[in-house]
């Protein structure tokens, strides 16, 4: 790569939520494998990213990528409308398999945010079908669920700046975000303003939606089982649909295959996306129940109104078939506990320190929240400068690394991040 290239980079491509006046700096990557990124300038991080939450089984796995050169030469895309192909009926057979028993319908999409559009979608033609105007969704502040239009309706209004989107986002109702932790005491008193919202509305709210234990994007917080339980009870109790968002959490990411087994609960409609692939391929989907599906078909459209172009595409599905049955294998199981023990024992020592606001572990999750915001760009290349990659954002640093990491990668990972909490000029001033 010349300086040119980069020169072009800068000047002519967007990278994610970047400013085309005055981007931060990328790191090109020349190849990556394991759980290490190669960069261009002879470089070797450790990663601790899984390229967000979905590198799960690491970079160039021998087996994603002998299922991905198999099917590509039988064929990498075909239309999914009037077609089907073997990688998506053995994909959406072994989705069935491993969800909870009502979730049986599966709908393919192709990036995380389509998936909770579809699933939105779902629940909105579910109560037309059933005769009922019900347009509002119930979630929680401090949640993320992608940047389409639909899904920044139930992203949190702060993190999203509604106020950008006045008068063009649909309104939905935001309860305030759990407080209690993971494993924190239950306190009765969390839910109540959730419990209010949800009965003064229930008569509009087509669905509850979140993300199971452990906001992702919107703060990285992680709560009490109890919560999905509650709400589970009350969904229930006046038959409104419960969508679970688990592409960041689902996989074995929270120590569970599925972050809503924390709780016991099934959801009416899953998405699953990122790691859905081992990360190889973009595949997302959501998946609902017989009585959901057949309430939309027998409904006035007669179908499900959804239906994208690269539906099923089945090179992503030979991925995902490969991913899952890594998976199957359950080794997964002891590679994220053994992450949590040493996460633990790594990252809550460092609670005390001037820095850190607070310190949270849950499976192959670790966050330290911190007081000041970091200097992005600063604290970027200092873990570059040490070998890891890690990507911190607003008050968060943290870790969620391929599961076959190693403990003295993760001990490098843990290393870096504990030196930057020593160096206040890598924190912005309030
Ligand atoms: N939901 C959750 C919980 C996510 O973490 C994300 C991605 N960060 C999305 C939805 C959106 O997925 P995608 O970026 O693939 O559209």
């Amino acid at each position: 790569m010349t300086p040119s290239d980069l020169d072009f980079d800068a000047r002519h491509i967007w990278h994610p939520y970047t400013s085309m006046t005055q981007p931060l700096p990328v790191y090109p990557v020349a190849s990556a494998s394991g759980c290490e990124l190669q960069l261009e300038n002879g470089a070797t991080l450790v990663d601790g990213m899984s390229s967000w939450w979905a590198a799960i089984h690491g970079y160039n796995h021998p087996q994603l990528n002998a299922a991905m050169k198999q099917q590509i030469d039988r064929m990498s895309h075909v239309m999914f409308g009037g077609i089907t192909h073997q990688p998506a009926i053995d994909l959406c057979r072994r989705l069935v398999a491993m969800t909870p028993a009502p979730l049986e319908c599966v709908f393919l999409a192709d990036s995380g945010s389509v998936a909770v559009e579809v699933a939105m979608k779902m629940a909105l033609q579910y109560w037309h079908a059933r005769g009922e105007t019900r347009q509002r969704f119930l979630t929680l502040r401090h949640g993320y669920h992608g940047d389409t239009f639909g899904a920044m309706s139930v992203c949190c209004p702060d993190n999203s700046m509604h106020s950008l989107w006045k008068g063009y986002l649909a309104e939905n109702l935001f309860a305030p975000a759990p407080q209690v932790g993971f494993n924190d005491d239950w306190d009765e008193r969390d839910i109540v303003p959730f419990a209010r919202l949800f009965a003064a509305h229930r008569h509009d709210i087509a669905a509850v939606i979140l993300e199971p234990i452990v906001q992702g994007a919107g703060g990285m917080r992680i709560y009490h089982p109890e919560w999905l339980r509650r709400i589970r009870r009350m969904c229930d109790r006046e038959g409104i649909l419960l969508i679970a968002d688990e592409i960041a959490t689902g996989f074995g990411r929270t120590g569970k295959l599925f972050a809503c087994e924390h709780a016991g609960i099934s959801a009416d409609i899953l998405c699953l996306g990122k790691a859905l692939t081992g990360g190889a391929m973009t595949l997302s989907a959501a998946l609902t129940t017989r009585q959901v599906a057949e309430t939309i078909s027998d409904g006035a459209a007669g179908c499900f109104m959804h239906g994208p172009t690269f539906m099923g595409n089945p090179l992503a599905c030979a991925a995902a078939n490969a991913s899952l049955s890594l998976l199957e294998s359950g080794a997964w199981q002891s590679q994220v506990q053994g992450i949590e023990n040493q996460l633990e024992q790594a990252l809550r020592p460092l609670t005390g320190m001037a820095e850190v606001a607070d310190v949270r572990v849950l499976g192959a999750i670790g966050v330290v929240e911190t007081r000041r915001r970091v200097n992005m760009a600063a604290l970027q290349q200092f873990f570059v400068e040490r070998g890891v990659w890690i990507r911190p954002f607003g008050r968060l640093i943290y870790l969620m690394p391929p599961y076959l990491i190693t403990s003295s990668q993760l001990e490098k990972l843990t290393d870096a991040l504990a030196a930057a909490l020593q160096r206040p000029e890598l924190f912005l001033d309030a």
